[in-house]
């Protein structure tokens, strides 16, 4: 049994924190709690260096500005988050943060940013942005349930030979390459979704804490409103003809 406080570091939000990335850290220092294991939230503001004590280290999205500016810090830092996750530290990573985890990433306006290379992975700027609800199907082995989320990103990533992805994309578009969304590795998650994701897949949440304190010690939870709107997101993504175009307007509307 742990015995010291999990570290949940929320890096940059006033940089990568689009559509209430914040949430999946609240999230996690949430359903720590309720199980009565103590959890810390450490926000590590732009600018400051990224601590290599963190046991968990979450990457929100950003748009392509704030974006180059995270890039540059979480560069700096690389070697603290390398070394900290062969200690046995999670990375989980959203949209532009995801991509960050990669080796390239091509803004829109076609600037090469360099990411932090934990991850075989490149990014390069697509044409036209790939906005809306996604569902994403992880492989079974992982015991992870259907995940549902919201992306918006014009970046479309490739994933390096061997390296896995979170799932298959079901509906919407995901990495934008080959059916999938994400990447998973060995204590590191990537994915496109947003929603937050965490709130909206507590089971993701779980996956990730797992790694930090052991399944055992991921007694279950009342998770039933959760359900009920994991039910009613996964309904709403998977909506065809007129009433699917009605949906997509309205989101794509702004
Ligand atoms: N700027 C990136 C892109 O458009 C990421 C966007 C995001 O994080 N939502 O691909």
């Amino acid at each position: 049994m742990r015995t010291s406080a999990v570290r949940v570091g929320l890096v940059f939000p006033e940089l990568l924190g689009t559509y209430g990335d914040r949430g999946n850290a609240v999230v996690l220092v949430e359903r720590c709690r309720r199980r009565g294991i103590e959890a810390d939230l450490i926000e590590v503001s732009a600018g400051s260096p990224i601590p290599v004590d963190l046991d968990i280290y979450l990457f929100g999205g950003g748009e392509d500005d704030a974006q180059v500016m995270a890039a540059t810090g979480m560069r700096e830092s690389g070697a603290a988050i390398a070394s900290a996750r062969s200690g046995g530290s999670v990375v989980f990573a959203v949209c532009a943060g995801f991509q960050l985890l990669g080796t390239t990433y091509e803004a829109n306006d076609g600037e090469i940013l360099d990411g932090l290379g934990l991850v075989d992975l490149a990014t390069r700027a697509g044409d036209g942005r790939c906005i809306g609800e996604c569902v994403v199907v992880p492989d079974a082995a992982t015991g992870l349930p259907t995940l549902t989320g919201f992306e918006n990103h014009g970046g479309r990533t490739t994933l390096g030979p061997g390296i896995a992805p979170l799932g298959r994309v079901t509906t919407g578009f995901g990495n934008g390459i080959d059916g999938c969304d994400g990447v998973l590795a060995d204590h590191l998650l990537g994915t496109y979704l947003h929603g937050p994701v965490l709130p909206r897949n507590p089971a993701l949440a779980d996956h990730l804490l797992g790694w930090i304190v052991g399944p055992d010690a991921l007694t279950p939870l009342d998770d039933h409103l959760v359900d009920a709107l994991r039910a009613e997101r996964l309904r709403e993504a998977q909506l065809t003809g007129l009433a699917a175009r009605r949906r997509d307007w309205h989101l794509n509307r702004g």
